[in-house]
């Protein structure tokens, strides 16, 4: 899909209105629209991959960042402590319903394990 056409890419370019959560060279987080959990923030590449199975030699160089960035808005929105979980849906099994890779950061309440 052309960037053009990809909503998390339009939301990094501000074309769409989103609850910016944190933005560095790489990584662009926002609030969740529809969030599952007190806590719900989404942590993007401002590079387009449409998951983590498009992420080949770039794979550390994305995944890295996003994985700190997480880790900061967890210590920053409380959740550091009593926990998060951190997600990547990749594709029809696990729900992936937009492709532009994301990381969900979740927490603020307890979780089950498995998941649904
Ligand atoms: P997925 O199901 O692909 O893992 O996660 C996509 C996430 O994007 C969902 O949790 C959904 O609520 C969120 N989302 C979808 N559209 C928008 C939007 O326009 N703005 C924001 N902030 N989140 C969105
Ligand atoms: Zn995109």
């Amino acid at each position: 899909m052309h960037s053009a056409d990809c909503l998390f890419c339009r939301i990094i370019k501000r074309e769409i209105p989103a609850k910016v959560a944190a933005e560095n060279e790489l990584v662009f987080a926002f609030h969740d629209v529809n969030p599952q959990a007190p806590v719900h923030i989404l942590i993007v590449p401002k590079t387009h991959f449409e998951s983590v199975n498009d992420l080949n030699n770039d794979l550390s160089s994305y995944l890295a960042p996003m994985t700190i960035m997480a880790k900061e808005l967890a210590s920053q929105n409380g959740i550091a402590n009593s926990g998060y979980r951190i997600v990547l849906n990749t594709g029809k099994d696990a729900g992936q319903s937009v492709f532009h890779l994301h990381m969900h950061l979740l927490g603020g309440r307890h979780m089950a394990w498995p998941p649904g």
